[in-house]
């Protein structure tokens, strides 16, 4: 398997540092607003990256962030006379569940930067320590001409960087003896948030967060590194820095980089104000489409977000799920499978090589998809009432199973009605009268799987949509 790794810009083969895991940090968002959907494309093409590592039989251990203390949070907080971990905690919530509706999976750890500072100034000790980095007032530099690699991620020349930044001066970093230093303790400002620290009071730079989050969850060194692009300079360029230079060694093997999303051909981005929701998304279309949309070009392709192409991402993925359905509604024959019937299946079998074929060169959603078009469109032609179940089951199987690597539902849950809910919840007040615990228990337990919690209150039964 290939993936396209931003340090060396080749293709490389993919080799982890322990057999049959990976260690991949994605970084996350900063929490002080709904998700938008060029936030939502890393989440969607690395669930995938993860998921495709996952069907190939690897055990990942997936680490993705939240940055919950931010200039961004405490303006919001201000602004609404709240304490910031109100509104992050907010946001964490409401990312979680707009994650939840895009398929995306958990993450094995989604930690908080805000409840990992002990470990950041441990960080930023051993720095100081090694003669990495310097406080002046309250304020700890990186010294980035101390790290002799500065510039390899982002192939960026630290005199050219020198020459840009001789003439800025940023206020309240007077204290740098170079331009190009970067702050990784700041001195807390009246109203903010602040944790003691031996510098003082105060909170971290973004850019160490990431660098301690990695470190306590997936070790000194892991595999995979990933954001989006804009992320490569200056973020991981100083996070290489910072862990490089603190653990003495290598710090990710492969960083991977989404291209953007775009609207118009610009970047979409909440400071240009020219961005949709995924909320705002989620009203005209199912969820599942803006996914499919996704990964129908290449994670590091540039894709315009345009409501033509989200047409054809719906019909596209309405063949897909009209051919399930149609599957799914054949019984078939009860009887062993026939000599063309094993054939056809050697045709699904060539399909699903052809599948990993394109996400083993460096996840080729785009062609993995046209494989899945040409699984879909085998089944309409083969399969019919006359074919045996098993032949069938084994066609639903293989198109679930390969959906299921994109992060595509294909079993449609229909939506409750209130009447069904009602007719179970009575069923369930007579398995209870009864005694009949087990099956109360399983009605309970399959309501909740459709999204329905009950309440068992003095009044009787209440249940609400989850
Ligand atoms: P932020 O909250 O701005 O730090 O962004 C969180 C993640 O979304 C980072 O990995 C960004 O690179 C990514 N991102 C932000 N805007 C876009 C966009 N328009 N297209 C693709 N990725 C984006
Ligand atoms: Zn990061």
């Amino acid at each position: 398997m290939k993936i396209y790794n931003t340090l060396t810009r080749k293709k490389e083969e993919f080799i982890p540092l322990e057999e049959g895991k990976v260690r991949m940090y994605v970084c996350g968002p900063t929490v002080y607003n709904y998700i938008h959907i060029g936030n939502a494309r890393p989440m969607i093409v690395f669930d995938t990256v993860r998921r495709y590592l996952e069907h190939k039989g690897y055990a990942v251990n997936y680490v993705s962030n939240f940055t919950d203390v931010d200039d961004k949070i405490i303006k919001k907080a201000n602004e609404e006379g709240v304490d910031p971990s109100v509104i992050s905690e907010r946001f964490i919530a409401e990312t979680k569940k707009d994650m939840e509706s895009l398929n995306v999976k958990e993450a094995t750890h989604h930690p908080q930067a805000t409840q990992e500072i002990g470990g950041m100034i441990d960080m930023i000790r051993t720095l100081i320590d090694k003669g990495h980095a310097y406080a002046v007032d309250g304020t700890v530099y990186f010294k980035t001409r101390s790290f002799k690699d500065y510039g390899k991620l982002s192939k960026k020349n630290i005199d050219d960087l020198e020459a840009g930044h001789r003439d800025i001066k940023v206020t309240g970093e007077e204290g740098k003896s170079d331009p190009l230093d970067f702050v990784l303790w700041k001195p807390k400002k009246e109203g903010e948030p602040f944790w003691k620290s031996p510098w003082g009071d105060g909170r971290p730079g973004w850019h160490i967060e990431c660098s301690e989050m990695s470190k306590k969850y997936l070790g000194e060194e892991i595999d995979i590194h990933a954001g989006g692009e804009d992320l490569i300079f200056p973020h991981h360029e100083n996070e290489i820095a910072q862990s490089e230079a603190c653990n003495g060694r290598p710090f990710a093997r492969y960083w991977m980089h989404n291209g953007f999303l775009n609207i118009d051909h610009v970047k979409m981005s909440k400071s240009l104000g020219n961005f949709f929701t995924v909320r705002e998304i989620g009203e005209k279309y199912d969820l599942q489409v803006l996914r499919f949309f996704m990964l129908s070009a290449h994670y590091r392709s540039p894709l315009n977000f345009s409501a033509e192409l989200m047409t054809a991402a719906k019909n596209s993925l309405e063949r897909i799920l009209t051919a399930v359905d149609r599957l799914r509604g054949l019984e078939g024959v009860s009887r062993a499978m026939d000599a063309q019937e094993q054939e056809q299946l050697a045709a699904l079998d060539g399909l699903c090589r052809k599948f990993d074929r394109a996400m083993d060169d460096d996840f080729n959603t785009a062609d993995a998809i046209s494989a899945v078009f040409e699984m879909v469109k085998l089944a309409n032609v083969q399969a019919d009432q006359n074919s045996s179940a098993e032949f069938i089951r084994k066609f639903l199987e293989t198109i679930g199973e390969y959906c299921d690597v994109l992060g595509i539902i294909t079993d449609k849950k229909e939506e409750l009605l209130e009447d069904d809910i009602e007719a179970l919840i009575e069923e369930r007040q007579a398995a209870r009268k009864a005694k009949n615990f087990a099956r109360a228990d399983e009605i309970r337990q399959q309501l909740l799987e459709r999204g329905i919690i009950l309440e068992d209150t003095r009044e009787g039964v209440k249940w609400k949509r989850a």
